[in-house]
């Protein structure tokens, strides 16, 4: 098989470093890539991914069997389209299925309209409608851009002035035009978990439980990122959470999508929220979440092509269940110094290559090579270190034994990743 990758970051390096053991591909070009995948496959650091015209000739010109896309992006840009139309299959939902991510307005109403569990919501086109509609709440408020924001769309405040200055902020050009409108939620309280759905359209199948750790700093303070580290599988997802998550919002997200002629194809992320009254809903998105992907690729057992070859062509009963090893797989992203708001670019990491042992993965996301062939960093969110355990606390210590081999004086990491899986519950 010819397979075409779309994406650069972690995620992407994971998927591709799973699918390059597949003895089913023949050849594996991703783009645009990064360094630490260059040995599994061709790059294509010239093609964006919103490039969505440029990608779709790609994948015809290569006579791709099936495309992988990474991230939201080229979704948004309708690549899934494009690639429908010419034929070729693609893990990856069409524009308008991607919506359930890329338009908050759209996810809460096709909740509420089949009754999932979801935050009770208002949406507000100005200022003043959206201020008073604050009386509704009560604090914290949450407040929410409509569009991609990239994960920085959301303000959980305290007191209603906060929450006053954040629609002033939000509906005043902070996002473009994802903020041209305002979601207004009821605030949701417990424990939040990632839950990940593989799906051809009209069968689903679940595909693991993660958590993350979204604040840039220990003891989860500090600015919102894309993500500083994650494990799977997550205490949250008892059995009893993972089925009524499973009967309440995967099965009928999945089945109305298609009954109203937007099947959704491939990965579906259900943030959710473990209430009193049972899951609800917080937001999808309609990828494989950053770093969460990289730690089940990590615990995956056996070959991951099957299963994005059935839901990319429609039939999931292609392929057999995803198994999973049993044991954790931690995941702790080493970020740049300054990230999220100005991560310093340039700085040289020394030992990113060694061989950390059979299990440790370093998976690469902001890098590039210098001339002089130094790895420097190239982004916010830099290297990935994975590890597998037994249980939560010897995959951290490994993780962290192995960072502690790496020499970048530019960036830094969490040292607590995982420590809600290590609290009693
Ligand atoms: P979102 O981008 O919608 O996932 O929101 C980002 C984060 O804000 C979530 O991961 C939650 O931690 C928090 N959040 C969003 N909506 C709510 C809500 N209604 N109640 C409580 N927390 C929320």
């Amino acid at each position: 098989m010819n397979i075409l990758l779309v994406g650069s970051g972690g995620r992407e390096h994971a998927l591709a470093w799973k699918i390059a053991q597949s003895p089913l591909v023949t050849r594996l070009v991703v783009a645009p890539g990064n360094p630490g995948m260059a040995s599994l496959g061709e790059m294509r650091p010239d093609l964006k991914a919103t490039d969505a015209e440029g990608l779709a000739a790609l994948a015809r010109e290569m006579k791709a069997d099936l495309v992988v896309v990474g991230p939201e992006s080229a979704l948004a840009e309708g690549l899934a389209d494009r690639l429908e139309a010419a034929g070729i299959p693609c893990f990856g939902p069409t524009q308008a299925a991607a919506q359930l991510e890329t338009s908050k307005a759209f996810s809460k109403a096709f909740l509420q309209r089949h009754g999932i569990p979801t935050a009770g919501y208002g949406v507000y086109e100005d200022v003043a409608s959206a201020k008073a509609a604050l009386d509704r709440y009560s604090a914290p408020y949450v407040i929410k851009a409509d569009g991609l924001a990239a994960g920085k769309g959301v303000a959980i405040s305290p007191d209603r002035a906060d929450a006053e200055a954040e629609i002033e902020r939000m509906l005043g050009g902070r996002f473009g035009s994802a903020g041209s409108r305002v979601v207004i939620e009821e605030f949701m309280d417990g424990e939040e978990g990632s839950l990940f759905v593989l799906s051809d359209g009209t069968r689903s199948v679940l595909f693991g439980g993660a958590q993350d750790h979204k604040r840039a700093f220990d003891g989860d303070l500090g600015p919102n990122t894309g993500g500083m580290g994650a494990y799977s599988p997550a205490p949250v997802f008892t059995a009893a959470f993972t089925e009524a998550a499973n009967e309440r919002v995967v099965v009928p997200t999945i089945q109305k999508m298609a009954e109203e002629g937007v099947p959704y194809r491939g990965v579906l992320y259900v943030g959710l929220m473990a209430t009193a009254e049972g899951p609800k809903v917080v937001e999808f998105n309609a990828r494989f979440g950053d770093p969460e992907c990289q730690v089940l690729m990590m615990r995956l057992d056996g070959d991951v092509v099957p299963l994005l070859l059935a839901c990319a062509r429609g039939d999931l009963t292609q392929a057999s269940a995803p198994a999973f090893k049993p044991g954790v797989v931690i995941c702790v992203v080493l970020a740049a110094k300054g990230y999220p708001d100005s991560p310093l670019e340039g700085s040289v990491i020394r030992g990113a290559d060694q061989d950390f042992g059979p299990h440790v993965q370093v998976f690469h996301a902001g890098t590039k090579l210098r001339d002089d062939g130094a790895l420097a960093a190239a982004g916010g969110r830099v290297l990935n270190v994975c590890a597998y355990g037994d249980d939560v606390a010897q995959a951290r210590e490994r993780a962290y034994e192995a960072i502690a081999k790496i020499d970048w004086p530019g960036g830094f990491h969490r040292t607590d990743i995982g420590w809600r899986a290590l609290e009693p519950r």
